[in-house]
């Protein structure tokens, strides 16, 4: 495993050296391909021109020949001469053949011509012949062949046409590389710098140091998105970091006050300067419950946070369940002289787990039941929508400040508000409940004032 990956290590290229050596590539690519077309069009367009122009030029050879025929009134040595002039003047070579197509005379190609002469063959592989009939006031008296190198672009000129077009190219290329290798080096500087500080950000994130991020400044869309999303991480992973620590804190303030409570009730038993009355020993037994109860929810909570939420579902008469809860709540409200209202729609069924369900209500109603002033109001509804049943339990109480509406649902979370109330919560109670929800299919969302009060929407979708 360790060998592999440090092989894979090595392999790695910097992006800089790759984009340097993409552009070369498209550079050369680029230039060679445009050579390359420029070449074979060139050499297209010249073998048409010349095929074009060959027959043009081939017919006036035939014309000529015809003429010094005509004049001489057959092949005289000195007519012969003016058509072995009049071959090299063109850069042709011309044959005749008699009525039975037997070669009777050849100028030779230009180079050769001291050669044939002198009565040697001419060397016709490299020429490319095109026979026309020779007439002779109107009849036929032989064939007359015309030859020309059968090399397309043949002239030095044409030669050199092509050459400098193709230096052209050559130096079009060597700047082509030139400007790709500097474009190489400013576009991967563009875009590496923003890359190398999103890369150091992750590394301080590695190291903690959530609060020390570099400002990353793109004009690259995807740059900037990624450098917001190690940004948020690093705003998540230190609001966890701060939210661990204070749990600790929490867990170990709500376990000192009782046990505090306890020692002192039970050392004074013991001092025998406290006799153990009922009195006295309620107020032992309820900070026993308090602790009970943390305990238990600290346990809900883990079960909760390791999503091992295992719904015992069934179908319930929703209607009854929450009348029920609101029912065992009335004595509570009524002894916080709080009006309670209730407007439950009948018969709702629900597919779902009756003892979490209950958990959820009885979480909302003992929140609105704390969090609200004697003489208050508390309205409990249910009804059922089109595509979901709401439940919304409105109350007249202390509300929660705007900043920490969408903290309430985080463990140990409570506002300053209520900790200054001194009701005793462990802000454990909405964690649970939006956690049962959910695993329920439904949301949980909370609108509130301070000083108005606070209204807790349940939303399932209709199952
Ligand atoms: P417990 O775990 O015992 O329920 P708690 O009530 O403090 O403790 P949560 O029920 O999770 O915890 O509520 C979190 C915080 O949200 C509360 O501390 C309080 O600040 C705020 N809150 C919740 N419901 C209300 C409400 N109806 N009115 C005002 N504030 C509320
Ligand atoms: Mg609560």
């Amino acid at each position: 495993m360790g060998l592999d990956t440090s092989l894979k290590v090595n392999s790695m290229t910097r992006i800089s050296r790759q984009l340097g050596k993409y552009f070369i590539f498209v550079a050369m690519l680029s230039i060679g391909f445009i050579t390359l077309v420029t070449n074979i069009s060139i050499n297209l367009f010249f073998s048409d021109y010349i095929k074009e122009t060959r027959s043009r030029d081939d017919l006036k050879v035939v014309q000529y020949v015809e003429q010094v025929y005509g004049d001489s009134n057959g092949l005289a040595p000195q007519s012969l001469m003016s058509i072995m002039h009049y071959a090299y003047s063109e850069a042709v070579t011309i044959r005749l053949r008699d009525i039975q197509n037997n070669i009777i005379w050849s100028s030779g190609t230009p180079e050769t011509m001291h050669d044939m002469m002198r009565g040697k063959e001419d060397n016709d592989s490299s020429l490319s012949f095109r026979s026309y009939p020779l007439n002779y006031k109107g009849n036929k008296i032989g064939t007359i062949d015309v030859g020309r190198p059968r090399s397309i672009i043949s002239s030095v000129e044409d030669k050199q046409f092509l050459r400098t077009i193709n230096s052209a190219f050559a130096v079009a290329f060597l700047f082509s590389l030139i400007i790709a290798i500097l474009y190489s080096s400013r576009i991967s500087k563009k875009f590496l710098t923003p890359i190398y500080l999103i890369k150091e950000n992750a590394k301080l994130i590695e190291d903690g140091k959530y609060k020390k991020l570099y400002e990353v400044i793109t004009n690259t869309y995807e740059l900037h998105d990624l450098s917001l999303s190690v940004k948020e991480l690093a705003e998540r992973l230190n609001y966890q970091d701060v939210l661990r620590k204070r749990m600790t804190s929490d867990i170990a303030h709500e376990l000192r006050t009782p046990l505090s409570t306890l020692q002192s009730h039970i050392e004074a038993f013991m001092d025998g300067v406290w006799a153990p009355d009922i009195e006295k020993l309620s107020i032992v037994y309820s900070e026993i419950t308090r602790l009970t109860k943390l305990i238990k929810e600290l346990s809900d909570l883990s079960i909760i946070e390791s999503d091992e939420i295992k719904l015992n579902k069934s179908e319930i008469n929703l209607s009854e369940l929450l009348s029920n809860i609101v029912e065992s709540f009335e004595p509570l409200f009524i002894s916080k002289n709080i009006h309670l209202y209730k407007e439950i729609q009948g018969d709702i069924q629900f597919l779902g787990d009756e003892d979490r369900l209950n958990r959820v209500f009885i979480n909302i109603l003992s929140n609105a039941c704390k969090y609200t002033n004697e003489d208050g109001d508390v309205r409990v509804s249910l009804e059922q929508l089109k595509d979901v049943i709401r439940v919304t339990v409105e109350d007249t109480g202390i509300g929660i400040p705007k900043e920490d509406i969408k903290h309430v649902f985080e463990r140990f979370y409570r506002s300053d508000l209520s900790r200054s109330r001194g009701t005793g919560g462990t802000g454990i109670g909405l964690t649970i409940t939006r956690a049962l929800v959910e695993a329920h299919g439904g949301r949980v969302r909370i609108e509130s004032e301070v000083g108005k009060g606070t209204k807790v929407i349940i939303e399932f979708a209709i199952n």
